[in-house]
């Protein structure tokens, strides 16, 4: 048997999404910013694509920037605000994915910003009270701190960061690449300014994404050359991609409710079936609880012996799961996450991660290998 648990690594293209894109290589090659027909032809279907998604978050088509992925948009969001928006200090989190946390890095060693971090509790909430003070303290700040952890699923309360960041006058980014397809977004009732979006993350293509950039805030290109996306990414548009997004986000939207539950009955089959067949498992974090993202599920096993080899272990059974951040299936490098929650850092430790595609059987094959496994 074959299990696929690493949908925060990556999910399976829908097949309706690989329709519409091959569709479009077949009969439309115009260059988008060609004035002739075949050019109008192409442009229509990348500006009814931002009307989607526009859409979709409620937001206005004008706020919708489409780019190569998660990784570029959150790159953006944080130099525009450093170079265009006169942002001097940034607030984030330690916890927050390599995208933005190597971007942070880049800004403050070129001496470009400050950038403070907050504290996390043992449960991977960021403290929100911190942030109300040390923002206080520093005009002129940009937050980021993202939606929804890839690691172990905690979700952040927009709302009340938002209007904490609105009472000091801050810009206030939030990565939300886990969360979107997820979560129903109104982007005319959040005052955020700038959330982040990638199609692989929601059964759409890879490398491409998009940027919501509040029309309050008024920044120069990210990518420089011609005067594709509104002037701020330069380069001939991927078409197929920006397409395939927009459809990917429309199913997800169409049916967010009953894939929503779908996802929610594994992950509490799993943590039912783990806690009853494994002993002494611990799950790190909350991510076992309801009110996290119901796609993912951090567990800590208690063959300490096996190290490493827990994630081959498995893989050699057929399942594949995810070690690392998203980004680094199967690595062995420590989780920069785990490292900061409550989780049992000694022991191997694996992120499940599920879809609307996996189902209950598969839950009881992972756990009876598990099982299996943890008992040699
Ligand atoms: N942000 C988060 C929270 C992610 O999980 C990922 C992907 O793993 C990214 C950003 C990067 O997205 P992309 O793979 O589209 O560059």
């Amino acid at each position: 048997m074959k299990v696929y648990f690493d949908n925060a690594a990556t999910t399976s293209i829908d097949q309706e999404v690989v329709k519409t894109m091959t569709d479009i290589m077949q009969k439309d090659f115009g260059n988008p910013s060609s004035v002739h027909s075949h050019g109008r032809h192409i442009k229509s279907v990348i500006e009814q694509s931002r009307r989607t998604v526009a859409k979709i978050l409620n937001a206005s088509p004008t706020e919708i920037f489409f780019t190569s992925g998660g990784t570029e948009s959150d790159n953006m969001a944080l130099i525009c605000s450093v170079e265009d928006l006169g942002i001097r200090n940034i607030i984030s989190s330690p916890i927050e994915h390599p995208a933005v946390l190597h971007t942070l890095d880049y800004l403050e060693n070129s001496g470009r910003s400050e950038v403070h971090y907050l504290n996390i509790d043992k449960d991977g909430n960021v403290n929100l009270t911190q942030l109300d003070e040390l923002l206080s303290q520093f005009p002129k700040t940009l937050v980021s701190l993202m939606h929804a952890n890839n690691e172990i699923g905690n979700i952040l309360d927009l709302q009340k960061v938002s209007e904490i960041c609105r009472k000091h006058d801050a810009l206030f980014h939030s990565d939300t690449v886990q969360s979107i397809g997820h979560h129903e977004f109104n982007l005319k009732e959040l005052d955020i300014d700038f959330i982040t979006g990638s199609a692989h993350k929601f059964h759409g293509p890879k490398g491409v994404g998009f940027i919501y950039i509040n029309k309050k805030n008024k920044i120069n290109p990210f990518i420089h050359g011609g005067g594709q996306e509104r002037n701020m990414r330069g380069g001939t548009e991927n078409v197929y991609g920006i397409a395939g997004l927009a459809k990917a986000l429309e199913i997800s939207a169409e049916n967010r409710e009953k894939n929503n539950k779908h996802i929610r009955t594994l992950k509490s089959h799993m943590i039912k079936e783990l806690q009853k067949n494994i002993k002494d498992l611990k799950f790190n974090g909350i991510s076992h609880k309801e009110e996290t993202l119901y796609t993912v599920l951090n567990v800590s096993f208690p063959c300490i012996n096996l190290a490493d080899f827990l994630l081959l272990k498995m893989d050699m059974k057929g399942i594949s799961a995810s070690g690392g951040s998203a980004c680094s299936s199967g690595s062995i490098v420590g989780s920069h996450v785990l490292s900061v929650v409550s989780a049992e850092k000694e022991r191997p430790s694996v992120r499940f991660s599920f879809s609307k595609h996996n189902t209950l059987e598969e839950v009881d094959y992972v756990v009876s290998v598990l099982k299996e496994i943890c008992s040699e």
